[in-house]
């Protein structure tokens, strides 16, 4: 375990694949041996900027990721691709899993892709991505794109663990506009219009102008300085408004860290997957046995009408009671 920390401290890419593989696993000794080097890797006290990408499939993630990440290594950065997918259970695919969708990116020793963990519980899902999150900073990547696909709760999931939110869209007419969820619109600190080249360059244009008329119409956050959140267009093909869209993204992070509000979300952050964990572990106790066979019971009971629902209730959280201090 000493040598995995050091070598993941020492940025070694084999390493940390291998230290993500432990903590996506379930069993119970890897559970332990994960919260260990997690704990050992956290006095490193290192930080990436963490940004969330969503996108409906289709819409260019993968070529946005690819020339995005390519760009920033040029820089001299190091960056990761995490992604969530919680479809990919289903599916049996993942986003990620064709990596052959970003072989520039993948070929780059200053680059890190990691496909989507295959789990169906959002809850399992939103620790992994956390957890591997937590190794990607300790291994010293300087920036940890963590995309997600736009399907039920991923998003707002992954928003709640990145500094920085994108939203990557398609040109549209005004009609489909509306099929942004406001929830989701909420969310975004940039939103990028993608494929404003050849014929799709006016349509992005005029997209990307309603999207930020449908921005300024949200409410103020806190959070956000003079003119954010923006849509601006960028084209993933070919390459063009990324460099604008990075130093959009950094002039946001800078005056979020000048002004303290970096340093709190991390810590809201924190604290909200605290909560969401022990809440999560306390349902997960309600589907064990014997619990769970005591509950069914009484379940049962209050469907045939032999006892109350209050009165099944509290007769439930006697026997949780007995469980917890038995
Ligand atoms: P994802 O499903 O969101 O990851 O989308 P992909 O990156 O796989 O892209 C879906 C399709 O859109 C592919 O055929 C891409 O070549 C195309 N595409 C992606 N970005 C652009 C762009 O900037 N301009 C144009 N014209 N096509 C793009």
């Amino acid at each position: 375990m000493q040598n995995m920390a050091e070598r993941v401290l020492a940025g070694d890419r084999r390493a940390l694949a291998r230290a993500i593989t432990l903590v996506e696993s379930s069993r119970a000794d890897h559970r332990a041996q994960a919260t260990l080097l997690l704990e050992d890797l956290k006095c490193a006290g290192r930080q990436a900027q963490r940004i969330g990408l969503s996108g409906t499939p289709g819409v260019g993630k993968s070529t946005f990721i690819e020339a995005f990440g390519c760009m920033l290594t040029a820089q001299g950065l190091r960056v990761a691709v995490l992604a969530v997918d919680p479809s990919s259970a289903r599916s049996g695919g993942s986003i990620l899993g064709d990596k052959t969708r970003m072989e520039r990116l993948s070929r780059d020793p200053r680059a890190f892709i990691r496909p989507s963990p295959s789990q169906s519980q959002l809850g399992g899902v939103a620790r992994r991505t956390r957890e591997a999150i937590a190794l990607c900073e300790a291994a010293g990547f300087d920036v940890v794109l963590i995309e997600t696909v736009g399907v039920g709760q991923s998003e707002t999931m992954v928003a709640e663990m990145a500094d920085l939110f994108l939203l990557l869209l398609a040109p549209a007419s005004g009609d489909e506009l509306q099929g942004v969820k406001r929830g989701i619109m909420e969310m975004a600190d940039i939103i990028l219009v993608n494929k404003a080249d050849g014929e799709l360059k006016a349509t992005a244009t005029r997209t990307c102008a309603d999207y930020a008329g449908a921005l300024r119409l949200l409410r103020k956050r806190p959070q956000d300085p003079e003119g954010f959140p923006k849509a601006l267009t960028v084209s993933a093909l070919e390459e063009a408004g990324l460099e604008k869209a990075w130093a959009e993204m950094q002039a946001l992070a800078d005056w979020r860290r000048d002004h303290g509000h970096w340093g709190r979300r991390r810590a809201e952050q924190a604290r909200h997957w605290f909560e969401a964990e022990v809440r999560d572990a306390l349902l997960a106790r309600l589907d064990r046995e014997p619990v769970k066979g005591l509950l069914l019971s009484l379940a049962a009971q209050v469907e045939r009408g032999e006892i109350s629902t209050t009165a099944a209730a509290e007769e439930a959280q006697r026997l949780l009671d007995v469980q917890m201090h038995g």
